[in-house]
Protein backbone atom coordinates (compact mmCIF):
# COMPACT_ATOMS: atom_id res chain seq x y z
CA UNK A 1 0.00 0.00 0.00
CA UNK A 2 3.05 2.09 0.92
CA UNK A 3 4.18 1.90 -2.03
CA UNK A 4 1.04 2.57 -4.56
CA UNK A 5 1.04 5.98 -2.22
CA UNK A 6 4.00 6.95 -3.05
CA UNK A 7 4.05 6.45 -7.16
CA UNK A 8 0.55 8.44 -6.60
CA UNK A 9 1.76 10.88 -4.58
CA UNK A 10 4.37 11.57 -7.81
CA UNK A 11 1.60 11.07 -10.28
CA UNK A 12 0.03 13.98 -8.94
CA UNK A 13 3.22 16.22 -9.12
CA UNK A 14 3.35 15.72 -13.49
CA UNK A 15 3.78 18.73 -15.32
CA UNK A 16 4.23 17.29 -19.01
CA UNK A 17 4.02 14.66 -21.39
CA UNK A 18 7.55 14.58 -21.53
CA UNK A 19 7.78 14.83 -17.43
CA UNK A 20 5.44 11.82 -17.86
CA UNK A 21 8.13 9.82 -19.98
CA UNK A 22 10.87 10.36 -17.72
CA UNK A 23 8.95 9.70 -14.56
CA UNK A 24 8.10 6.37 -16.10
CA UNK A 25 11.43 5.20 -17.55
CA UNK A 26 13.02 6.07 -14.15
CA UNK A 27 9.73 4.16 -12.37
CA UNK A 28 12.15 0.92 -11.68
CA UNK A 29 14.52 3.15 -9.47
CA UNK A 30 11.67 4.15 -7.73
CA UNK A 31 10.42 0.83 -6.88
CA UNK A 32 13.66 -0.18 -6.07
CA UNK A 33 14.42 2.90 -3.93
CA UNK A 34 11.74 2.07 -1.63
CA UNK A 35 11.78 -1.43 -1.68
CA UNK A 36 16.08 -1.04 -0.24
CA UNK A 37 14.56 1.73 2.34
CA UNK A 38 12.17 -1.27 3.39
CA UNK A 39 14.55 -4.01 3.67
CA UNK A 40 17.21 -1.54 5.51
CA UNK A 41 20.52 -2.03 6.57
CA UNK A 42 19.94 -5.86 6.77
CA UNK A 43 20.03 -5.87 2.93
CA UNK A 44 23.69 -4.72 2.39
CA UNK A 45 26.69 -4.53 4.60
CA UNK A 46 30.02 -3.09 4.00
CA UNK A 47 31.60 -6.35 4.00
CA UNK A 48 29.61 -7.95 1.13
CA UNK A 49 31.49 -10.68 0.53
CA UNK A 50 31.06 -12.08 4.07
CA UNK A 51 27.35 -11.53 4.13
CA UNK A 52 27.35 -13.16 0.44
CA UNK A 53 29.28 -16.12 1.95
CA UNK A 54 26.35 -16.10 5.01
CA UNK A 55 23.87 -16.60 2.68
CA UNK A 56 25.13 -18.90 0.63
CA UNK A 57 25.64 -21.24 4.11
CA UNK A 58 22.03 -20.69 5.16
CA UNK A 59 20.97 -21.94 1.65
CA UNK A 60 19.31 -18.34 0.46
CA UNK A 61 21.29 -17.38 -2.74
CA UNK A 62 20.73 -20.35 -5.43
CA UNK A 63 22.37 -19.30 -9.02
CA UNK A 64 20.42 -20.78 -11.64
CA UNK A 65 21.75 -23.88 -12.41
CA UNK A 66 21.34 -23.75 -16.13
CA UNK A 67 23.71 -20.65 -17.08
CA UNK A 68 26.70 -22.61 -15.79
CA UNK A 69 26.41 -24.95 -18.32
CA UNK A 70 26.05 -22.97 -21.00
CA UNK A 71 29.31 -21.34 -22.78
CA UNK A 72 30.87 -19.08 -21.85
CA UNK A 73 29.93 -20.84 -18.32
CA UNK A 74 29.14 -17.42 -16.28
CA UNK A 75 27.70 -13.70 -17.00
CA UNK A 76 29.40 -11.27 -18.20
CA UNK A 77 28.47 -7.63 -17.66
CA UNK A 78 29.78 -4.20 -19.45
CA UNK A 79 28.28 -1.56 -16.79
CA UNK A 80 29.15 2.25 -17.93
CA UNK A 81 28.59 3.31 -14.30
CA UNK A 82 28.53 7.61 -15.73
CA UNK A 83 29.06 9.18 -19.02
CA UNK A 84 31.10 12.09 -17.86
CA UNK A 85 35.19 12.28 -17.33
CA UNK A 86 37.46 14.61 -15.89
CA UNK A 87 39.78 14.46 -18.86
CA UNK A 88 39.15 15.41 -22.46
CA UNK A 89 41.50 13.73 -24.48
CA UNK A 90 41.22 14.37 -27.73
CA UNK A 91 41.29 11.04 -29.12
CA UNK A 92 38.26 9.92 -27.14
CA UNK A 93 34.76 9.15 -28.35
CA UNK A 94 33.11 8.60 -24.52
CA UNK A 95 34.66 11.51 -23.07
CA UNK A 96 31.70 14.39 -21.68
CA UNK A 97 31.04 16.37 -18.95
CA UNK A 98 27.38 15.45 -19.01
CA UNK A 99 26.20 12.86 -16.30
CA UNK A 100 22.44 14.67 -17.13
CA UNK A 101 20.40 10.89 -17.13
CA UNK A 102 23.41 8.99 -15.02
CA UNK A 103 21.67 7.28 -12.50
CA UNK A 104 23.25 7.97 -9.16
CA UNK A 105 22.81 5.47 -6.39
CA UNK A 106 24.86 4.82 -3.14
CA UNK A 107 26.99 2.18 -2.50
CA UNK A 108 24.46 0.41 -0.04
CA UNK A 109 22.28 0.64 -3.09
CA UNK A 110 24.30 -0.79 -5.64
CA UNK A 111 25.43 -3.98 -3.31
CA UNK A 112 21.72 -4.78 -3.35
CA UNK A 113 21.38 -4.48 -6.85
CA UNK A 114 24.00 -6.35 -7.67
CA UNK A 115 23.54 -9.59 -4.86
CA UNK A 116 19.81 -9.47 -6.02
CA UNK A 117 21.85 -10.77 -9.63
CA UNK A 118 23.90 -12.90 -7.69
CA UNK A 119 20.95 -14.43 -6.40
CA UNK A 120 19.89 -15.04 -10.13
CA UNK A 121 23.08 -16.01 -12.04
CA UNK A 122 25.64 -16.52 -9.28
CA UNK A 123 29.22 -15.24 -9.52
CA UNK A 124 29.42 -12.50 -12.70
CA UNK A 125 32.23 -10.60 -14.65
CA UNK A 126 31.55 -7.15 -14.61
CA UNK A 127 33.75 -4.43 -16.48
CA UNK A 128 32.85 -1.19 -15.33
CA UNK A 129 33.35 1.88 -17.28
CA UNK A 130 32.22 5.25 -18.13
CA UNK A 131 33.20 7.83 -18.93
CA UNK A 132 35.76 7.66 -15.99
CA UNK A 133 34.32 5.73 -13.22
CA UNK A 134 36.07 7.10 -10.44
CA UNK A 135 34.50 10.24 -10.82
CA UNK A 136 31.55 8.80 -10.02
CA UNK A 137 30.21 9.70 -6.28
CA UNK A 138 31.62 6.60 -3.47
CA UNK A 139 33.30 5.56 -6.28
CA UNK A 140 35.77 3.23 -3.82
CA UNK A 141 32.13 2.30 -1.56
CA UNK A 142 30.13 1.46 -4.79
CA UNK A 143 32.58 -1.11 -6.35
CA UNK A 144 33.50 -2.63 -2.89
CA UNK A 145 30.02 -3.06 -2.33
CA UNK A 146 30.01 -5.20 -5.35
CA UNK A 147 33.65 -6.68 -5.60
CA UNK A 148 32.69 -9.52 -3.36
CA UNK A 149 30.21 -11.24 -5.08
CA UNK A 150 31.28 -10.76 -8.21
CA UNK A 151 35.35 -10.31 -10.05
CA UNK A 152 35.13 -6.93 -11.25
CA UNK A 153 37.53 -5.86 -13.42
CA UNK A 154 37.48 -1.16 -13.79
CA UNK A 155 38.93 0.77 -16.89
CA UNK A 156 40.43 3.71 -15.74
CA UNK A 157 42.70 7.13 -15.68
CA UNK A 158 43.55 5.95 -12.48
CA UNK A 159 43.18 10.01 -11.92
CA UNK A 160 41.48 9.30 -7.90
CA UNK A 161 44.28 8.08 -4.72
CA UNK A 162 44.42 4.43 -5.05
CA UNK A 163 44.49 4.56 -1.60
CA UNK A 164 41.05 5.01 -1.22
CA UNK A 165 40.50 1.60 -2.92
CA UNK A 166 43.36 -0.45 -1.66
CA UNK A 167 42.06 -1.04 1.76
CA UNK A 168 38.54 -1.36 1.14
CA UNK A 169 38.38 -4.75 -2.08
CA UNK A 170 40.42 -7.40 -1.84
CA UNK A 171 42.72 -7.42 -4.41
CA UNK A 172 41.89 -10.85 -6.11
CA UNK A 173 38.42 -9.69 -6.87
CA UNK A 174 39.64 -6.56 -8.63
CA UNK A 175 41.40 -6.07 -11.93
CA UNK A 176 42.11 -2.59 -12.92
CA UNK A 177 42.89 -1.40 -16.77
CA UNK A 178 44.57 2.25 -16.35
CA UNK A 179 45.02 4.32 -19.16
CA UNK A 180 47.96 6.52 -18.80
CA UNK A 181 46.94 9.94 -20.85
CA UNK A 182 50.28 12.22 -20.73
CA UNK A 183 48.10 15.19 -21.91
CA UNK A 184 46.48 15.40 -18.39
CA UNK A 185 49.19 12.85 -15.95
CA UNK A 186 52.54 13.36 -15.37
CA UNK A 187 54.52 9.73 -16.21
CA UNK A 188 56.05 10.04 -12.48
CA UNK A 189 53.04 10.30 -10.67
CA UNK A 190 51.13 7.82 -12.66
CA UNK A 191 53.72 5.40 -12.76
CA UNK A 192 53.92 5.98 -8.31
CA UNK A 193 49.87 5.22 -8.19
CA UNK A 194 50.48 2.14 -10.50
CA UNK A 195 53.48 0.92 -8.57
CA UNK A 196 50.92 1.44 -5.56
CA UNK A 197 48.07 -0.70 -7.08
CA UNK A 198 51.04 -3.62 -8.18
CA UNK A 199 51.92 -3.60 -4.70
CA UNK A 200 48.97 -3.78 -3.25
CA UNK A 201 48.22 -7.19 -5.24
CA UNK A 202 45.85 -5.75 -7.91
CA UNK A 203 45.99 -7.23 -10.89
CA UNK A 204 46.95 -3.86 -13.63
CA UNK A 205 47.74 -3.10 -16.96
CA UNK A 206 48.45 0.10 -18.46
CA UNK A 207 47.68 1.19 -22.18
CA UNK A 208 48.61 4.15 -23.97
CA UNK A 209 47.06 5.59 -27.00
CA UNK A 210 50.05 6.12 -29.47
CA UNK A 211 48.71 9.60 -30.32
CA UNK A 212 50.77 11.73 -33.29
CA UNK A 213 50.87 14.71 -30.91
CA UNK A 214 52.30 13.15 -28.41
CA UNK A 215 56.17 12.40 -28.45
CA UNK A 216 56.28 9.17 -29.64
CA UNK A 217 60.20 8.44 -28.94
CA UNK A 218 58.98 8.78 -25.20
CA UNK A 219 57.04 5.29 -25.47
CA UNK A 220 60.19 3.33 -24.95
CA UNK A 221 60.94 5.48 -21.69
CA UNK A 222 57.44 4.35 -20.18
CA UNK A 223 58.31 0.55 -21.83
CA UNK A 224 61.31 0.74 -20.00
CA UNK A 225 60.01 2.28 -16.83
CA UNK A 226 56.90 -0.07 -16.60
CA UNK A 227 58.81 -3.37 -17.34
CA UNK A 228 60.75 -2.36 -14.69
CA UNK A 229 57.89 -2.30 -12.38
CA UNK A 230 56.29 -5.50 -13.73
CA UNK A 231 53.59 -3.63 -14.69
CA UNK A 232 52.18 -5.07 -18.23
CA UNK A 233 52.10 -2.27 -20.32
CA UNK A 234 49.77 -2.15 -23.95
CA UNK A 235 50.50 0.74 -26.52
CA UNK A 236 47.36 1.63 -28.90
CA UNK A 237 47.54 2.57 -32.52
CA UNK A 238 45.74 6.08 -32.57
CA UNK A 239 42.54 5.15 -35.06
CA UNK A 240 41.10 8.42 -36.47
CA UNK A 241 42.39 11.46 -38.39
CA UNK A 242 45.30 14.14 -37.10
CA UNK A 243 45.91 17.01 -38.92
CA UNK A 244 44.23 15.72 -41.85
CA UNK A 245 46.08 12.51 -41.89
CA UNK A 246 44.47 9.22 -41.39
CA UNK A 247 45.71 7.01 -38.75
CA UNK A 248 46.93 4.33 -38.36
CA UNK A 249 47.96 4.30 -42.22
CA UNK A 250 50.07 7.63 -42.01
CA UNK A 251 52.66 6.75 -39.24
CA UNK A 252 55.97 7.19 -40.14
CA UNK A 253 58.46 4.43 -40.82
CA UNK A 254 60.18 5.23 -37.26
CA UNK A 255 56.73 5.55 -35.91
CA UNK A 256 56.15 1.98 -36.70
CA UNK A 257 59.54 0.70 -35.66
CA UNK A 258 58.44 2.32 -32.14
CA UNK A 259 55.05 0.69 -32.19
CA UNK A 260 56.83 -2.53 -33.27
CA UNK A 261 59.12 -3.02 -30.36
CA UNK A 262 56.88 -2.09 -27.89
CA UNK A 263 54.12 -4.67 -29.17
CA UNK A 264 57.63 -6.89 -28.88
CA UNK A 265 58.59 -6.02 -25.49
CA UNK A 266 55.17 -6.49 -24.02
CA UNK A 267 55.56 -8.60 -21.20
CA UNK A 268 53.50 -11.88 -21.22
CA UNK A 269 50.05 -10.77 -20.26
CA UNK A 270 47.03 -13.12 -19.58
CA UNK A 271 44.77 -14.29 -22.55
CA UNK A 272 41.98 -11.67 -21.21
CA UNK A 273 43.91 -8.63 -21.73
CA UNK A 274 45.22 -9.63 -24.66
CA UNK A 275 41.90 -10.97 -27.01
CA UNK A 276 40.54 -7.46 -25.81
CA UNK A 277 42.46 -5.89 -28.47
CA UNK A 278 41.40 -6.08 -32.26
CA UNK A 279 42.69 -9.77 -33.21
CA UNK A 280 45.95 -9.47 -34.92
CA UNK A 281 47.11 -6.17 -33.58
CA UNK A 282 49.76 -8.06 -32.04
CA UNK A 283 52.89 -5.92 -33.81
CA UNK A 284 52.83 -2.49 -35.74
CA UNK A 285 53.04 -3.78 -38.94
CA UNK A 286 49.86 -5.99 -38.52
CA UNK A 287 47.88 -2.95 -37.08
CA UNK A 288 46.42 -1.43 -40.31
CA UNK A 289 45.52 -5.12 -41.78
CA UNK A 290 44.21 -5.89 -38.41
CA UNK A 291 42.17 -2.73 -38.36
CA UNK A 292 40.88 -3.66 -41.34
CA UNK A 293 40.37 -6.94 -41.17
CA UNK A 294 38.51 -5.74 -37.79
CA UNK A 295 35.77 -3.36 -40.15
CA UNK A 296 35.53 -6.29 -42.44
CA UNK A 297 33.60 -8.15 -39.31
CA UNK A 298 30.84 -5.73 -39.71
CA UNK A 299 28.21 -8.91 -41.32
CA UNK A 300 24.50 -8.98 -41.23
CA UNK A 301 23.52 -11.12 -38.24
CA UNK A 302 19.93 -10.35 -38.37
CA UNK A 303 17.78 -13.14 -37.15
CA UNK A 304 21.34 -15.20 -36.49
CA UNK A 305 21.32 -16.92 -32.89
CA UNK A 306 23.28 -15.06 -30.49
CA UNK A 307 23.62 -15.79 -26.71
CA UNK A 308 24.34 -11.88 -26.20
CA UNK A 309 21.38 -10.95 -23.78
CA UNK A 310 21.35 -14.67 -22.51
CA UNK A 311 25.36 -14.70 -21.35
CA UNK A 312 26.05 -10.98 -21.48
CA UNK A 313 24.29 -7.58 -20.62
CA UNK A 314 25.03 -3.61 -21.36
CA UNK A 315 24.18 -1.62 -18.94
CA UNK A 316 24.33 1.79 -19.69
CA UNK A 317 24.77 5.26 -17.33
CA UNK A 318 20.71 5.80 -16.72
CA UNK A 319 20.50 1.75 -16.04
CA UNK A 320 19.52 0.61 -18.86
CA UNK A 321 19.90 -2.60 -20.05
CA UNK A 322 20.80 -3.86 -23.91
CA UNK A 323 21.32 -7.62 -25.11
CA UNK A 324 24.72 -5.85 -26.64
CA UNK A 325 26.59 -2.94 -27.30
CA UNK A 326 25.32 -2.54 -31.19
CA UNK A 327 23.71 0.47 -31.67
CA UNK A 328 20.34 -0.67 -32.66
CA UNK A 329 20.43 -3.62 -30.07
CA UNK A 330 17.06 -4.77 -28.16
CA UNK A 331 16.76 -2.81 -24.58
CA UNK A 332 15.87 -5.71 -22.15
CA UNK A 333 15.32 -3.95 -19.19
CA UNK A 334 16.30 -1.81 -16.33
CA UNK A 335 19.05 -2.86 -13.59
CA UNK A 336 17.06 -1.42 -10.37
CA UNK A 337 14.16 -3.65 -11.66
CA UNK A 338 14.14 -6.87 -8.93
CA UNK A 339 12.45 -8.32 -11.58
CA UNK A 340 15.04 -8.49 -14.51
CA UNK A 341 16.10 -11.47 -16.05
CA UNK A 342 18.44 -12.52 -19.08
CA UNK A 343 17.05 -14.35 -22.00
CA UNK A 344 16.97 -17.95 -20.91
CA UNK A 345 17.76 -18.93 -24.84
CA UNK A 346 19.89 -17.69 -27.53
CA UNK A 347 17.76 -14.88 -29.52
CA UNK A 348 17.79 -13.83 -33.11
CA UNK A 349 19.94 -11.05 -33.63
CA UNK A 350 17.62 -7.52 -34.55
CA UNK A 351 20.48 -5.65 -35.64
CA UNK A 352 21.04 -4.81 -39.35
CA UNK A 353 24.94 -4.93 -39.03
CA UNK A 354 27.29 -6.34 -36.23
CA UNK A 355 30.53 -5.12 -35.98
CA UNK A 356 31.63 -6.96 -33.01
CA UNK A 357 34.46 -9.70 -32.83
CA UNK A 358 33.44 -10.93 -29.82
CA UNK A 359 29.56 -12.07 -30.39
CA UNK A 360 27.93 -14.74 -28.87
CA UNK A 361 26.91 -16.65 -32.27
CA UNK A 362 24.75 -19.95 -30.79
CA UNK A 363 26.61 -22.87 -32.60
CA UNK A 364 30.01 -20.98 -33.35
CA UNK A 365 30.86 -20.86 -29.83
CA UNK A 366 34.76 -22.56 -30.92
CA UNK A 367 35.21 -18.51 -32.46
CA UNK A 368 34.56 -16.36 -29.78
CA UNK A 369 34.87 -18.99 -26.26
CA UNK A 370 38.41 -17.57 -26.12
CA UNK A 371 37.49 -14.06 -25.50
CA UNK A 372 35.15 -14.97 -22.72
CA UNK A 373 37.18 -16.01 -19.94
S1 LIG B 1 40.49 9.52 -19.64
FE1 LIG B 1 39.54 7.88 -20.87
S2 LIG B 1 37.33 8.38 -20.86
FE2 LIG B 1 38.43 10.22 -20.18
S3 LIG B 1 38.71 11.45 -22.04
FE3 LIG B 1 40.59 10.19 -21.76
S4 LIG B 1 40.24 8.29 -22.95
FE4 LIG B 1 38.24 9.33 -22.68
S1 LIG C 1 25.13 -10.77 -33.41
FE1 LIG C 1 26.18 -8.86 -32.81
S2 LIG C 1 24.61 -7.26 -32.89
FE2 LIG C 1 23.56 -9.26 -32.88
S3 LIG C 1 23.06 -9.62 -30.72
FE3 LIG C 1 25.02 -10.64 -31.16
S4 LIG C 1 26.60 -9.13 -30.62
FE4 LIG C 1 24.65 -8.03 -30.78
Amino acid sequence: MRTVRAILRRAATVRSAADLKRRVSSLPVLLFKIAASRHGRKAWSRNTARLVEAARKAGELKPEPGKKKIPPYRIFWSWDLNSSCNYGCPYCFYSSKDDSATLFLSPRDWGIIWRNIYKKYGRCRISVAGGEPSVYPEFPGVISAIAGAHSVEVSTNLSFDPEKLAGKVDPGMLTLNAGFHPLYAGFGDFLEKAGKFSAAGFRLTVSHVAYPAHNLEKIKEYMKEFNRAGIPFIVQPFRGVFRGRRYPDSYSEDEREILREAAETEQPLDERVKVSRPPGAASSEDVNRALRRHNLLKRKNLHKKCRMGQMYAKVYPDGSIYRCCAPDARKMGHIADPGFRLYGTPQSCESLECCCYKRMRAGEESEWMRFWK
